[in-house]
């Protein structure tokens, strides 16, 4: 049976590359979906890519709306009958220099990286195959904001058994946040810090969630940091390329050997670098 590969945010940066290491790795049979929220940079993206000779396919999906989701699941069920790898790749991350009041950040920055990246892993997550493997995009900012948390924090973390408690734990920064007093609580004063080590905590208990899960086994949810890498996130600051950066994602979503050594953990250069200690 061919496999059925979906990146979000891959119009462009890492998630783009990911498109090109799966396209080349994969094989002729397998489906690779680029996606975008931009239907024209998402076309203008696969375009490009058969300039290489490669030929993803284009959704749409705009991972903040519930719908947009919901759409790519009924397309997948529909023309596939299951997925095989998700890379959960889109996120923002606000400037240095950006006025936008530290509140704003918060919210917005957890909103999207944590709370809509989680909803499309419960909306994609039903379908599955045996042996799947997820990739939740984190960040090695994700280990140096956990050396910004005070032990209270790093406690709630370290306790999860189900996602709505991290879910209330992340509610609690941003409510937090709203009035300054955020750190007084011990929490960290970064937004984008904070949501990747939501990222690498969700990614645990994803994991455990699809170890629970007889009826498919062999699903494996990881997550990635892609080092520094070259891109708009980063004002194209970093020491690595796209297709550097992507590496350790995509070797992730294919691994086959060794797959359950580090399962739910996050990997950096192929390597478990855990972030919850
Ligand atoms: P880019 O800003 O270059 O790309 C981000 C992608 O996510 C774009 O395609 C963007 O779409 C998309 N996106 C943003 N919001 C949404 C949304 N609501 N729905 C769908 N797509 C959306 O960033 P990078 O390539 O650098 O980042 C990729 C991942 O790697 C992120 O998770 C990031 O946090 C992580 N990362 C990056 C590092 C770096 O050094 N670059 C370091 C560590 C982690 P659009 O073009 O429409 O804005």
């Amino acid at each position: 049976m061919s496999r059925v590969a979906v990146v979000t945010g891959s119009n462009k940066g890492i998630g783009l590359a990911c498109i090109r290491a799966l396209c080349k790795q994969l094989k002729p049979d397998d489906v690779v979906y680029l996606t975008a929220r931009n239907p024209e940079l998402g076309k203008k993206a696969v375009a490009d890519l058969e300039k290489e000779g490669l030929k993803p396919r284009f959704h749409q999906l705009d991972i903040s709306n519930k719908a947009s989701v919901e759409a790519l699941r009924d397309h997948l069920k529909k023309e596939h009958g299951g997925l095989d790898i998700l890379i959960n790749n889109a996120a923002i991350a606000y400037k240095d220099e950006d006025p936008a009041p530290f509140a704003e950040q918060a919210k917005v920055t957890n909103d999207i990286n944590y709370f809509k990246t989680a909803q499309v892993f419960h909306t994609l997550s039903p379908l599955l195959r045996a042996n799947a493997r997820v990739v939740n995009v984190a960040s090695f900012v994700a280990n140096w904001t956990w050396g910004k948390m005070e032990e209270n924090v790093k406690e709630k973390f370290r306790h999860l058994s189900k996602e709505e408690e991290l879910d209330k734990i992340v509610k609690e920064f941003v409510d937090l946040a709203t009035t300054g007093e955020h750190t007084k609580h011990g929490y960290p004063n970064t937004s984008y810090g904070f949501s990747k080590v939501a990222v690498a905590a969700m990614t645990k208990l994803q994991d455990q969630e699809m170890q629970k899960d007889s009826k498919r086994p062999g699903i494996i949810v990881y997550s990635a940091d892609p080092g520094y890498v070259k891109t708009d996130m980063s004002s194209q600051g970093g020491d690595k390329n796209t297709d550097e950066g992507a590496d350790t994602l995509v070797w992730l979503a294919l691994r086959t050997e060794n797959a359950t050594e580090g399962r739910g953990e996050m990997f950096s250069d192929r390597k478990i670098n855990k972030v919850i200690l």
